[in-house]
């Protein structure tokens, strides 16, 4: 594949691309994940591809909802499978949580290509994988959706990424905490998720993970994060850090 010069400017960002590009040909991804990523990267571009504020305050809360969780499900899909395969076993494996495939569009060779990246990532245990998937949640638009039994099925704390809006709400309407992270504050999942990280999941998974580690010292802070969060400040904020940064952008042109 094509070098990308040490000191390109956008090195990162074509280099995930690339690893996108790969994980397609290797059947992790479908094309229309190359499309979603795009429009993430749009979004990246406007928060300055950093980990702001109103991500750390989301990125605390799931923290503290995932350790306190009793069934915490990690849910992959083929952009994150592709992009964090590494960092979301670390993070299963530090929560302790389940990983579960579950995909938009629903194909075997697919789920078991992103169980395959997993294992290779160092996972023992990957869910939702062909007939594991034997449960359905009623979805609004979509057809019923497949679920493990043992994960999203039964779990009380969801985190997910790259989700769609009616699959999301569909998760919260039958009584699941949903985590998501999504570079987008105006999506319907950003809007219909309990907490909404916005931020790039290369940052932000890998950010969830120190966070685990440290609240797991300081249970006390655990339950202040708990009793004091309000997603919909956090989405206010991030809508805001946007327009500020555009506007004092356009002021130092
Ligand atoms: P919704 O269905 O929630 O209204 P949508 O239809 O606009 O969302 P989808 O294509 O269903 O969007 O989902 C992709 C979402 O994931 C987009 O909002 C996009 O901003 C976000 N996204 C893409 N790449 C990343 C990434 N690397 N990290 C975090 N979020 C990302
Ligand atoms: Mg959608």
């Amino acid at each position: 594949r094509g070098i990308v010069p040490e000191n390109h400017p956008r090195r990162d960002s074509i280099l995930l691309r690339e690893r996108l590009v790969e994980a397609m040909e290797k059947e992790i991804v479908v094309p229309q994940g190359l499309i979603a990523h795009g429009r993430g990267e749009c979004f990246d571009y406007l928060i300055g591809e950093k980990t702001r504020d109103f991500a750390q305050i989301a990125i605390e809360e799931a923290a503290a909802l995932l350790i306190t969780a009793k069934n915490p499900v990690l849910s992959v899909n083929g952009n994150t499978a592709a992009l964090v395969p590494t960092q979301l076993v670390e993070l299963a494996n530090t929560i302790p949580a389940k990983l579960e495939v579950n995909l938009f569009y629903r194909d075997t060779v697919r789920e078991i290509a992103i169980e395959k990246a997993l294992r290779q990532a160092g996972a023992k245990e990957v869910l939702g994988v062909g007939e594991d998937a034997s449960e359905t949640i009623p979805e609004l638009f979509s057809q019923r959706r497949r679920v493990s039994k043992r994960g999203i099925f039964s779990a009380d704390v969801v985190l997910l990424a790259l989700e769609d809006g009616d699959r999301t709400e569909a998760l919260t309407r039958i009584g699941k905490k949903v985590i998501a992270i999504d570079l987008n504050p105006l999506s319907r999942t950003s809007m219909k998720a309990t907490v909404t990280i916005v931020d790039n999941v290369t940052r932000a998974i890998p950010a969830l993970k120190e966070k685990v580690m440290e609240l797991k010292r300081d249970p006390e802070r655990v339950n202040r994060i708990l009793e004091s969060y309000d997603n919909r400040e956090v989405l206010r904020k991030a809508m805001r850090y946007m327009a500020e940064r555009l506007n004092q952008l356009s002021l130092d042109l």
